[in-house]
């Protein structure tokens, strides 16, 4: 995934609004979240409250239709009574067949509670009670409606057929009373009137015995007066029940009655059916559904938290770093650049992100090789651990020497998807070692000069002898020229020959010793070669014979037979090998010092770790080394010689220490110190 990178100076900025953006998302999230929970609740609330009352308005439209049902049946059974009783009428009957049939009918119409026939005046000609109770009116007790019988009839004439009577309550004996109604059928006889049949309905009975059966066992019904007032009611409904209630009017001729019917029904239930309970478990099931949403939104959002911490925290990581960074795809196009490597090579992170070989900071001369060098790369070859150097260009021009790591790129499914580098600037490395080097070289010099001070003496007292010799043949010679004597001539001129050759010697001798010194400073070859151990030995014994001489030091040089010749830069190391051997001559030159030798050895090193090296030991018999000097003596300008520099100890050591062994010491018994010093030889590497 490509990444883009940003100043370190926009970092806290940039952190502080994605934190206040993030709060603010937060904040709206959290909102949303009640928001959609509100919405659920009231859908619930609003989805069970319409199922009960669908519910309610499914029964209540139910109650109207049963009510509407009842009033029907009610009709038909007033007029299927009505019929019986004209057919009755039809027959002419006598007075006991009419008692016989009406007996009949009332057996099987309990709600029939009396029948009266009447002449046209109105006068009960004959009667017939409901054997199922006692006879509701005494003689007199039926002439009390007689004015609304009258007006039935009058009604029932005018429409010639049957006319209902408004209902009235009838008290009884027993306390009790009962609600009827009458209904008046005329009777005719070839179109004339010859009477009237009235019958006595009982409004209880109507209701047990034309809607009990159906309507009733569910249901309250009753009639009741337009006010409510019941007149009569058949069942009754639990008060606790949800009571519904259906009106429904009665049309009779001449009167007209209101049906009520009271429905129960157990509510109001919170799950009256089906629909409203799978709606609520829906519900329930979504707001379950919710919560687990919630739990998991949260529990996103807490890694959301992490996940921008961690990025936080590598992104103040990647920015504190020296060390550029940078990721390459598998194809070798640039996926991440870190601010370092941008400073490093001043380009912005837009300029490198996705660019591909040749890279803008290669070297035009180089491009060839680092191509080749990337190539091999995601061939899959794996880089060396330690690194490698190479030179990059900045966007200025100026270039600069790199440090490079290489690991692949692993994600996380184990599959390797590119390289990451790691540069590191090493122009500033180089600059000290170089730096170092020069003031090294520097020191060496002046290091050698000093050497060369101190052999410009030794060279004196050395040169005084063949020079006097020199002097003292001159000397003579003139004589023999200036003064004849009685020599023959050819004895003079012998002895002038031989004082000449004697001069000849002496100042060649006198030359050898001076040459020696000047090989000695003059020859600074820097290149190490291959050099045999006794080459070396031999370059520095005359020098170390002038000072042995001056301190009356005798010199035992022991080399071992058939030494490898080592890889050294040979002038360096003579220069140990003199100071060595100077310091040892020094360290003699005391009254106490009875036994003046100074032993320098030479062979293989006897360890099996310094296998194929050479030791070169110098041991002499001196004072030794106390455990104060011990401490110092390599620390440059340490010294214990009134006319010494204290840099001759450190500076083998680096010498040697350039060539890869190293330089130790340890006292000898009885009195004196071996120093000694490993170089390799050709062979070796
Ligand atoms: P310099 O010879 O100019 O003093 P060096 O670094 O060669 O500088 O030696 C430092 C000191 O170490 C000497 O001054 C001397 O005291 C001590 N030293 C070196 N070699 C020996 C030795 N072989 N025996 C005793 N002391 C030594």
């Amino acid at each position: 995934m490509p990444q883009t990178t940003s100043d370190t100076s926009n970092a806290v900025p940039v952190w502080g609004f994605f934190k206040s953006v993030t709060r603010s998302f937060t904040d709206r999230r959290i909102s949303l979240w009640i928001a959609l929970f509100g919405l659920v609740v009231a859908l619930l609330v609003t989805l069970v409250w319409l199922a009960g009352r669908y519910e309610a308005s499914q029964y209540q439209a139910e109650l109207d239709r049963d009510a509407a049902d009842a009033v029907s049946d009610l009709q038909r059974g007033f007029t299927h009574h009505a019929l019986s009783l004209q057919n009755l009428q039809y027959k002419s009957l006598s007075n006991q067949l009419w008692h016989g049939e009406i007996s009949g009918l009332l057996n099987q119409n309990r709600e029939w509670l009396r029948v009266e026939k009447r002449d046209p005046q109105f006068a009960v000609v004959d009667q017939a009670n409901s054997p199922f109770r006692m006879p509701i009116f005494d003689a007199h007790s039926h002439l009390n409606e007689q004015a609304e019988i009258i007006q039935t009839c009058v009604r029932a004439k005018r429409l010639n057929g049957p006319a209902y009577s408004r209902s009235y309550f009838v008290p009884q004996a027993s306390g009790m009373g009962l609600e009827v109604m009458e209904m008046c059928l005329p009777i005719l006889e070839q179109g004339i009137l010859s009477g009237y049949t009235l019958l006595t309905y009982g409004l209880q009975e109507v209701l047990a015995i034309q809607l009990g059966d159906t309507y009733g066992r569910r249901n309250e019904i009753s009639f009741t007066e337009p006010d409510g007032t019941r007149l009569a009611v058949q069942g009754s409904v639990p008060r606790t029940k949800r009571l519904f209630t259906a009106t429904q009017l009665l049309d009779l001729p001449g009167t007209t009655l209101v049906l009520r019917m009271d429905g129960r029904r157990a509510g109001p239930d919170l799950f009256p059916n089906v629909l409203p309970a799978l709606v609520t478990a829906m519900s329930i099931a979504l707001v379950s559904v919710l919560v687990l949403l919630v739990k998991d939104s949260r529990r996103r959002l807490k890694a959301e938290r992490d996940l921008a911490d961690a990025l936080a925290f590598r992104k103040a990581m990647e920015d504190s770093l020296v060390t550029g960074l940078r990721a390459r795809d598998l194809k070798g196009r640039i996926t991440y650049v870190n601010p370092a490597f941008c400073q490093m090579v001043g380009f912005k992170a837009e300029q490198l992100l996705g660019a591909s070989a040749p890279m803008p900071y290669w070297p035009t001369e180089m491009v060839g090789e680092y191509q080749q060098r990337q190539a091999v790369r995601l061939a899959g070859n794996a880089p060396p651990r330690e690194g490698f150097e190479s030179v990059f260009v900045r966007q200025d021009g100026s270039r600069f020497p790199v440090l490079i790591f290489e690991a692949p790129l692993i994600n996380v499914l184990g599959k390797q998807t590119g390289w990451m580098s790691a540069f590191l600037d090493i122009s500033e490395q180089r600059r000290i070692e170089e730096l170092s080097r020069a003031s090294q070289e520097r020191l060496q010099a002046t290091a050698r000069l000093a050497t060369v001070g101190e052999m410009a003496s030794l060279l004196s007292h050395e040169l005084n002898q063949p020079l006097a010799a020199i002097s003292s043949y001159a000397t003579g010679s003139l004589n023999l020229l200036s003064h004849h004597t009685d020599l023959p001539p050819a004895q003079t001129f012998s002895d002038l020959h031989m004082a000449l050759e004697r001069i000849a010697q002496q100042a060649s001798r006198a030359g050898k010793v001076i040459n020696s010194v000047h090989d000695f400073v003059r020859r600074r070859d820097q290149d190490r070669e291959v050099v045999r151990p006794q080459t070396i030995v031999d370059a520095v014994m005359p020098l170390v014979q002038l000072q042995a001489h001056k301190l009356h030091v005798r010199i035992d040089v022991k080399m071992d037979e058939s030494l490898s010749p080592v890889l050294c830069d040979r002038t360096m190391v003579e220069q140990v090998l003199l100071n060595l051997a100077r310091n040892g001559m020094q360290a003699m030159d005391h009254p106490d010092c009875h036994k003046r030798l100074l032993t320098l050895q030479v062979k293989k090193a006897a360890s099996s770790l310094s296998h194929g090296w050479i030791e070169f030991a110098v041991i002499d018999l001196g004072v030794g080394i106390s455990e104060d000097i011990e401490k110092q003596l390599f620390t440059p300008f340490f010294t214990t010689k009134p006319e010494g520099m204290g840099l001759g100890l450190s500076l083998c050591r680096t010498v040697v220490e350039q060539h890869g062994g190293h330089l130790e010491f340890e006292a000898v018994t009885p009195r004196g110190t071996l120093f000694r010093f490993t170089l390799p030889t050709a062979s070796s590497l």
